[in-house]
């Protein structure tokens, strides 16, 4: 970063210290009026939204208001109605040792925040943890993603115009602005990315012991039992098409990354893929997905379909347009278990489908690779349901359905092991951004006096 950038900044972020030491977001009516302000800027920008979604990545208005826009109100009403029970001290037990004491849990801000976002879900991402940021009294850094450019842009003029710009500010830029941010000293980075950048954020914290939120990536799983009624089947089909090409174009932290089946169970499951698809997209799905988001993404997928046997694998689509970033809803039958394909994040339109012996298999084959940000499991078997439940780990687990999860605001949304740590959504988010402060109060009235020296005899005997 070149000095003058630098050390405009310096001043900025000094700037957002001050305003926490005023005081200023401590207030509930401060932080009620900001959360209330995103809610105005979210209805006034609306179709500046949707445009800036569809340049980017040619989101289809429908998916941009149910994942960017309504998603959002959700959480901003939910926040709004619950901050004074958020903010309010939980009384706490003591020992009989204390008595009489009383003590609380007293939640404060930790200052100042530097939240990282993506570009898949360019508001959506940006906002979720900036509500939760907020809500919990801090003043905050977003720096959108460079890859979605006109959201990073339209975030960039629209938050001043909304929130106040002494306690929340946009700071846009590509690896060297990153770089830059993570060399200053913040009271916690919330980060959404991938597995590799994670641990760059990671190491730079270190440095100031700087708590971190990492919500990663990985590979998500989805199980397919062989549901005996077709009404179950067909709203299962329709779930799993769109938790994987329906959400950002299989672009996606929790989409579907790829099946697990029984062997006699798949040719039915494909058979009614491949009509769902068409069903639900129609004879040009283009017109309905959201596309890859730039070139070099593009050419990365395109590479997991260069292998031989990866290419022979494929059973559905397949057809590739570069000049468009558009990927037809793939489907691969059994590719290679040592492919890239099936060892990195897809973080695309491409389905494999695995098949297995035995639906429980499933178990150690999701067992013996990194730990999934979400598991989804589609059966009515109450067993299979229970040993998933127990014998399994992720960030979510979903039972007959995917993506879902993201929605329900009363369960905690994060990762575990590769697929990151610390969580969000709801109060989970206020809890993110705050400190717990344990707080014990005692009387004058009386003492015990065997806690204190001189370590006499009779004190030994107690
Ligand atoms: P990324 O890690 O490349 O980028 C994320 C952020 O990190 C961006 O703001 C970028 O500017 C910054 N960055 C990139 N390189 C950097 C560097 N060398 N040093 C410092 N900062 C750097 O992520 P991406 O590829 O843009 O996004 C896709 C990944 O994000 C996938 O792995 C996906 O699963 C994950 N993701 C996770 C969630 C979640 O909620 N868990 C949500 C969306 C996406």
């Amino acid at each position: 970063m070149g000095s003058v950038v630098e050390e405009n900044l310096e001043r900025e972020v000094e700037e957002l210290r001050e305003t926490f030491r005023s005081g200023k977001t401590k207030c509930v009516n401060w932080r009620r009026s900001q959360l209330k302000a995103i809610l105005t800027l979210l209805s006034d920008k609306e179709e500046e939204i949707f445009k800036a979604l569809y340049k980017d990545l040619g989101k289809p208005h429908c998916e941009a208001y149910r994942d960017e826009i309504g998603v959002l109100v959700k959480t901003l009403n939910i926040a709004l109605a619950s901050l004074k029970h958020w903010v309010a001290s939980k009384k706490a037990k003591l020992p009989v040792a204390a008595f009489p004491s009383t003590a609380e849990i007293k939640p404060e801000p930790l200052g100042l925040i530097l939240i990282f976002s993506t570009w898949n879900f360019p508001f959506g991402l940006a906002f979720e943890p900036l509500i939760g940021a907020i809500a919990a009294g801090n003043t905050v850094v977003l720096k959108p993603s460079e890859l979605a450019p006109t959201c990073s842009s339209l975030l960039a003029t629209a938050i001043p115009m909304y929130l106040d710009s002494k306690a929340i500010k946009v700071v846009e830029g590509g690896v060297m602005v990153a770089e830059g941010l993570l060399e200053m000293k913040w009271d916690k980075i919330f980060f959404t990315g991938s597995p590799r950048v994670g641990r760059i954020v990671m190491s730079a914290a270190v440095k100031h012991l700087t708590p971190v939120t990492l919500e990663l990536g990985g590979k998500c799983p989805a199980v397919i039992d062989s549901l005996p009624r077709s009404w179950d089947r067909k709203v299962a089909i329709k779930r799993i098409i769109a938790g994987k090409y329906g959400t950002c174009g299989g672009q996606a932290c929790i989409g579907i990354d790829y099946i697990l089946v029984h062997e006699e169970f798949a040719p039915t499951l494909i058979e009614l893929l491949k009509t769902w698809i068409k069903r639900m997209y129609g004879e040009n799905p283009r017109d309905s997905m959201t596309r890859i988001i730039n070139k070099e993404r593009f050419l990365r997928l395109k590479n997991l379909l260069k292998d031989p046997a990866v290419c022979n694998s494929i059973i559905h689509g397949g057809s590739l347009d570069e000049a468009n970033l558009y990927i037809e809803p793939t489907i691969l039958l059994n590719p290679p278990l040592e492919a890239e394909i099936m060892n990195d994040e897809i973080f695309g339109p491409l389905l494999p489908i695995i098949t297995l012996k035995k639906i429980e298999d499933s178990i150690e084959f999701i067992n013996l690779r990194p730990k999934p940000l979400a598991i989804y499991v589609f059966t009515n078997d109450n067993t299979l349901k229970r040993r998933m439940m127990n014998e399994t780990s992720s960030g979510n687990l979903a039972f007959n359905d995917a993506v879902i999860q993201y929605a329900c605001d009363t369960i905690p949304f994060g990762g575990v092991g590769q697929s990151g740590f610390g969580r969000y959504h709801g109060k989970f988010s206020f809890d993110t951004f705050s400190h717990e402060k344990g707080v014990v109060s005692k009387s004058f009235l009386t003492e015990f006096w065997f806690r204190f020296p001189p370590w006499t005899a009779n004190k030994l005997q107690l």
